[in-house]
Order: structure tokens, then sequence, then C-alpha cells
């Protein structure tokens, strides 16, 4: 039996990269770069005005001769003599000659002339050339997740497609002769399956839209024979159940028997102690604990930064959060526990009903509250470290 920490390193030595493809911006939602990206271009490419108004050179003077204008698109670098003015819109080239915009509102116009009444100061109103970026900048650093704003950017530079790293195939085999799929009719000594459902949710958060599941009876050579195919297909197989000391539980007999290489077995934690980790060739095997709420804690802390490592984040734990205590725990099995909290802004309660079996008190958790093997007790008060979720 190892401890979390160790478990954690070991998951993290052996979780290499994906292999990388170039792919469109337009598609490229929640992928992680794996080239460093340089601007083409300036952004902005030429100095542009912030506001609907007036361009012109700066002085003490207070009227200026309408000469010119200049709407978002044009191009015309005027020449403006000391006396004049364009008039200027949102977006719209500014002319070399102009140094300051000033706003519509803070001028009298008539058709040929502006009176200035609220002078700007020198500058104003005008983004420079290159302002986010200049050209043969870096744009983003490689292992940079592509959200929503990094995407627009990169479209605003003009750039069309990028090298970002594999999303992973998951195949997600379910053990357990009394699961029964949600829909059909429950029968006597059968439950609901739902641990693929969850871990397939699970992974849609990290963008991986699409696992496939596999189910299979508890039985030895079933359960060989159905991961036979399936370790040569996927980058990452999640094995649900079977992995106890039951009678009938063949998985771990199961993965050695297919030369799947043992990394660790068992962890030093509560919930979620049963849980076997593998690989081969390049596919991660997570053997996960058939217990619900143990199956999706393992998932948070050692699959999810397991998929991220693989998919190029630089970080790949959650960052944790301190809180301060609402009761007090005991704890004196001598493990890790993760217990299902909920968290506010300054405090943490510990949520009632921990059972490895519980996702109704999983499912109103915002958080998973460590202590380390080594801690007997946390008091009432205390600050404890907790890991969103
Ligand atoms: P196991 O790890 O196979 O011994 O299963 C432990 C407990 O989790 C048993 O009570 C199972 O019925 C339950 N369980 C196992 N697999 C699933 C599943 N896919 N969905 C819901 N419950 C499950
Ligand atoms: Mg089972």
């Amino acid at each position: 039996m190892i401890k979390v920490e160790q478990a954690i390193e070991i998951i993290e030595a052996n979780s290499k990269k994906m292999p990388t493809k170039l792919i469109s911006v337009r598609k490229a939602l929640g992928y992680v770069l794996a080239e460093k990206i340089i601007s083409p271009i300036n952004m902005p490419p030429f100095r542009q005005s912030v506001m609907d108004g007036y361009a012109f050179t700066h002085s003490i003077r207070h009227q200026y001769d309408i000469v010119g204008i200049s709407q978002a698109g044009d191009y015309s670098n005027i020449k403006l003599k000391s006396t004049e003015a364009i008039r200027i819109f949102t977006g719209a080239f500014v002319p070399d000659d102009a140094d300051t915009v000033v706003m519509q509102e803070d001028v009298m116009a008539n058709k040929d002339s502006i009176l200035i009444a609220a002078m700007p100061e020198k500058l104003s109103n005008v983004r420079p050339k290159g302002e986010q970026i200049a050209k043969d900048d870096i744009v983003f650093e490689a292992n940079t997740l592509l959200t929503p704003a990094a995407i627009g950017f990169l479209a605003s530079l003009g750039i069309t497609e990028v090298e970002v790293y594999k999303k992973p195939k998951v195949a997600i085999l379910v053990t357990g002769n009394e699961l029964i799929q949600p829909g059909k009719k429950l029968k006597k000594g059968k439950i609901f399956e739902s641990n693929s459902i969850m871990l397939e949710a699970a992974l849609q958060t990290i963008g991986i839209q699409k696992a496939k599941v596999y189910r299979v009876k508890d039985n030895l050579k079933a359960t060989k024979k159905a991961l036979k195919g399936i370790l040569k297909k996927y980058d990452i197989v999640l094995i649900s159940g079977g992995i106890s000391v039951g009678d009938y539980d063949f998985v771990k007999e199961a993965l050695l028997q297919n030369e799947v290489k043992e990394l660790f077995y068992k962890i030093n934690q509560k919930p979620g102690k049963p849980m076997f980790f593998g690989s081969k060739n390049d596919t991660l095997i997570f053997a996960l604990p058939g217990n619900p709420a143990s199956s999706l804690t393992n998932f948070y802390i050692y699959v999810l930064p397991a998929i991220k490592n693989r998919i190029g984040f630089s970080e790949i734990h959650k960052t944790k959060v301190v809180r301060k205590l609402n009761s007090e725990i005991k704890n004196d099995t001598g493990k890790t526990l993760f217990l299902k909290a909920k968290y506010d802004e300054t405090n943490v309660t510990v949520l009632n009903g921990q059972s490895s079996a519980m996702l109704n008190t999983f499912a109103v958790a915002n958080s998973l509250l460590i202590v380390p093997e080594n801690i007997k007790e946390y008091k009432k008060g205390q600050l404890v470290t907790l890991l969103p979720i």
C-alpha cells in the first residue's frame, strides 16, 4: 500500500504527453498549445481611434476646421495643418498628423468646424499601434490552454491553425453482475449502473467529449478478453469495480494476464483505497473502486491530473484552498481522508454522509477536504486544506 503523495508522483511520472496535431483555431477550444505562437502582425495594426469624435494635433487651440472623415475600415493618411481636424469613428485609422481624439460629446460642432469644450490630454483616445502585441513578439508560450479569449486573440492576429496536443482516446470498462442500465426495469438484487455515466460527465469537464463504454460480467475470462481489445485502442482506460479483494473481483488478474505493468495497487486513503494503476505501452490504466463516491474521488485526485498532463497542461493540479473548519474532525484510521465538504468565503462544513457509496452527499459538495494520514484530529476553527471540485 502506498501513500497518496506517492501515488500522485507515480502517476505524474508515467503520464506522457500525447502526440500533437495541427488544428483549426475554430475547433481548438479546450486544447493545449504544443508550440510557442509568434505574432505575425502588430495588434492593432495601425493607430486606431478609441472614440467617435474628432482627430487633431493637440495644442492650446480649441477651434479646428473639419477637413475630412475617417470611418472604420477607411484608410486616408490625410495631411492636417495645426488648425485642422477630421471627423473620426471608433476603430478608424488615425492619420499620422493627428495625435489626439476628442470624443464628440465634448465638442460643439457645425458642418465645417468644431469648438472643443473639454480639451482631452494629448494622446487621448488613440490606441497605439501594437498596443496588444508587436509583430514577432510571443503571443502564447507552449502549454497554454486555449480559452475563448485566447482563440479570439489568435483570430485577431489572423492565425487560423495551431499545433496542439491530441486529446486521449478514453475507454471505460464497467464490471459488475448487479448492474442494470438506467432506463431499463430494475430487478430484485440489482442496482442501476451509474459510474460510467458519472465518469463520462467528469471527462467532459476537461474537454473529453466522448468515451467508449464497455461492460463485462464478474468473470475473469470475459474481463481478460474485453481488456485485450481495449488496451490496443485507447490511450486511457478507466475500469469501474472488481478491483477489491472479493471472490468476484477479477480486474487485477485480468490486467496482469494482459501484460499490464503494475505501477501501484492500493492507496492509504479513505475512501478509494482499492485502486490499481498500471501502463501498457503508452496506455494508462486506472482501475477505480466500484463504490461511486470512491470512484469519483479517485477520478479527481488521480485521473484528472494524469489527463491534464497528457494533454499538455503545465499546471496539472487544481489550486487548493484553505478555509476555517466549522466542526471537529477525528482521524483514527491512519489513512488520508477525502471528506465531501462545502465551503464558502470563510468556512468549510464537512457534510453528513461520508460513505464511499454516497453520491447524494457528493452531489451537493463543492470540495474534498483533505485530512493527511498523520493528522489525528482537526479542532473546530482550525484552518484546513480543500480541493475544490
Ligand atoms: P466493487 O468495487 O466491484 O466491489 O463494487 C463496490 C460497490 O460499488 C458495490 O456495492 C457495487 O454494487 C457498486 N458499484 C460497482 N460498480 C458500480 C457502477 N458502475 N455503478 C454503480 N454502482 C456500482
Ligand atoms: Mg463488483
